[in-house]
């Protein structure tokens, strides 16, 4: 498949997924139509299925929309979030396998930002989508879920892989490292992915997809089940070095 980052909003990325031939298409989390569809109409695409990975409005707004367009796509979503919209047609959960475009997606259940959060994965493609439960260089907030739970949902993304390309639902790389250099001052992996970053966005490039094994270096929130980490915070177990984390970024 090849996957092109659609800006929506103020800094929300949808994903357009298209097979090798053909005129259809996948879209992951559009927040609104009208970007959308001008889109897929200068490319002469047909939107056959749009992929939810949690019910935010910023991640959903658009589905209505698409579907007076395009009224024969599908809608990917897990039960327990899609409750809160619209349109759903294939109700999915932790471990389900579905067929797009020739390959296989797996759905993996990543509670913790929203309930019924899901993050899709794509093994032909090295790809999963990971809306606001994994970022770039941070994690969501705790929005309905308990610090066990997203801590869990991190770690079990980090077992993929580690050249699966994470792509997130936010343009917020910048703001993460900048608060991972803030847990860890003399972290040089860190402060290299910064420079880096910083170059990109003086620039206007795009920051998201990164690289999983990136983000198992420069990422504080995959690594709190590092023992080194844990002491220097003064917390005794990656549960609690993940709260630790997550309330400093509240309010970082
Ligand atoms: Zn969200």
């Amino acid at each position: 498949m090849h996957i092109e980052g659609l800006p929506l909003l103020s800094d929300n990325y949808a994903w357009v997924l298209t097979p090798q031939s053909g005129n259809g298409c996948a879209v992951v989390d559009p927040s609104e139509a009208g970007p959308v569809i001008e889109f897929l109409e200068s490319r002469d695409l047909r939107l056959e299925v749009i992929l939810a990975t949690h019910h935010h409005w910023d991640h959903t707004g658009g589905i209505a929309g698409l579907l007076e367009f395009f009224p024969e796509a599908k809608v990917f979503a897990s039960e327990i979030d899609a409750k809160h919209f619209a349109g759903t047609t294939d109700f999915i959960g932790d471990g389900d396998v579905f067929e797009l475009f020739a390959e296989e997606v797996h759905c993996l259940h990543v509670p913790g930002h929203t309930l019924g959060a899901v993050a899709f994965y794509c093994p032909k493609s090295k790809a999963v989508f990971t809306g606001d439960t994994l970022f770039t260089a941070g994690c969501g907030r705790l929005f309905e879920g308990t610090p066990e739970q997203l801590c869990h949902s991190l770690l079990k993304i980090r077992e993929l892989p580690e050249d699966v390309l994470v792509y997130c639902g936010h343009e917020y790389t910048q703001k993460n490292l900048n608060y991972a250099l803030h847990v860890e001052p003399e972290n040089a992996a860190v402060q290299a992915r910064l420079a880096e970053v910083d170059n990109q966005r003086a620039q206007g490039r795009p920051t998201v997809p990164a690289l999983l094994k990136t983000e198992c270096e420069t990422n504080p929130f995959l690594r709190s089940d590092d023992g080194a980490l844990q002491a220097a915070k003064g917390c005794s177990d990656a549960v609690s070095l993940f709260a630790h984390l997550r309330r400093g970024r509240d309010s970082f």
